[in-house]
Parts: C-alpha cells; structure tokens; sequence
C-alpha cells in the first residue's frame, strides 16, 4: 500500500506537470486527512454540501482555500460565502445575484457551471441559457462577483472518448465566452474539468483545475 503522501506527492506532481492545480475533494474525509495534506505542503481543498464546510472549516487552519463544488442553494449563500475562495458551482443569474447582494465588501469568485454530460442533469447552464446570463449581466453588471472561468463534469462512462469529447466541448464554451465577454479580463482563466476517473482525459484538454477524491483518499463512506 503506498501511503497518502507518497500517493499525494504523485498525482500532485503530475497535476502540475500538465499545468493544472489540483483540488482535493474532501467530503465525507474527517479534517485529519486534511490536516495530514495541510502538513505536506497542500492548500486546496473541495466541499460540496455547506452544512459539512461549516462543520471543518472552523477545526482548520485560515490559509486553506476551500473550493465549493456543489450545488449551492440561495438560501446557503450567506452561510458559504465567508468560507470559501472559489464557488465552482455558478449555475443560474438568480445564484449570482444572490452572490453579489450577499458579498458585502468582498470580491466573490465563481465559476459558471455547464451542463456537458449525457446524463439528465437540473444543474448547469446549456450554451444558450449561459449566453442569457452573461448578456443580463452586461446590462447590469454584478458589483462583487468575478467570473473567472468555466466548470463541468462529464458522463460517467469508460468510454474515454466521450469524455474527451465532452471536456472539448467544455474547452469550446470557455474559449468562446471569454472571446464575446472577457476578452480584456486575464483573469477569465480557469476550466474546472477532471475527476479521479477522467482526471487524465481532462488534462490533455486543457484543464486548469482537477477535482480529484477518490483516487487520492479512497472510497467515500456515507453514511
Ligand atoms: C465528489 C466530487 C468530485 C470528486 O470525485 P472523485 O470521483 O472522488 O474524484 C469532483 N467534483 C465534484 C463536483 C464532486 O461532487
């Protein structure tokens, strides 16, 4: 058995070596898994349900930058917002308004979230109803939430070029959205893309952010 940071020290290196960071996605791990990466040097760590953030983030040290993967409810905004450095679940106008009305003084950085996979899905934007929310924040633009890239999961399938197939797509819609509307705004950069079963499909198209769980720390437990 090699030990988490052998395996750690592995997939980190061949993250970086494509470009890319990796966030550790932790749900369901108890904080001393991630205190054990927080000692080896790591930062970045994923959540996808509030109430389980709330719960680690206060047994952790302050310079983690917790990633929300999930879907955010609006009525959790507020509770999330303190906790976290990047939302990559930016999936309709309603969720960033709510954003931008709840950020106070702070800048809010969110990642819209499209819908790429073949299975049915109520999350993500499709290319059109993206298009719709970015014309809507042209005419009124949002005071505290910055966009700074795309996000999306593909199917679940070992059919490896599907999935390299949806992750272009995914590259398609960030390379053309940043043309139409961020164009001057280096920071529009991040494509999340790439889970532990697909991770390395992701990273030959170009992703900048991979969410990897289990293949780092097992299988997850849920109950
Ligand atoms: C759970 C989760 C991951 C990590 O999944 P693994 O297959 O364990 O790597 C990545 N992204 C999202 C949005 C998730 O919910």
């Amino acid at each position: 058995m090699p030990t988490l940071s052998d395996a750690y020290s592995t997939l980190s290196r061949e993250v970086a070596a494509a470009g890319a960071r990796l966030v550790v996605v932790t749900k369901t791990h108890p904080v001393e898994v991630i205190r054990e990466l927080y000692e080896l040097g790591h930062r970045d760590f994923g959540e996808n349900r509030v109430s389980e953030l709330e719960e680690k983030h206060p047994q952790l040290p302050k310079d983690i930058n917790w990633h929300f993967i999930g879907h955010l409810q609006r009525n959790k905004v507020k509770n999330v917002l303190p906790l976290v450095s990047l939302i990559h679940s930016g999936d309709s106008l309603r969720l960033l308004r709510e954003i931008d009305k709840r950020a106070s003084d702070r800048r809010v950085d969110v990642l819209l979230q499209y819908h790429i996979a073949e299975e049915e899905s109520k999350y993500g934007l499709t290319v059109e109803s993206g298009r719709q929310l970015l014309e809507s924040i042209r005419e009124q633009p949002l005071k505290h939430v910055r966009i700074v890239g795309v996000m999306g999961m593909a199917t679940y399938t070992d059919d490896k070029e599907q999935v390299a197939q949806e992750f272009r797509t995914l590259h398609e819609i960030y390379s053309s959205v940043k043309e139409e509307f961020f164009l001057d705004e280096p920071t529009f950069s991040e494509i999340s893309m790439g889970m532990s079963g697909d991770y390395e499909v992701a990273l030959q198209q170009g992703s900048t952010l991979v969410r990897i769980g289990s293949r780092l720390l097992g299988e997850r437990n849920y109950d």
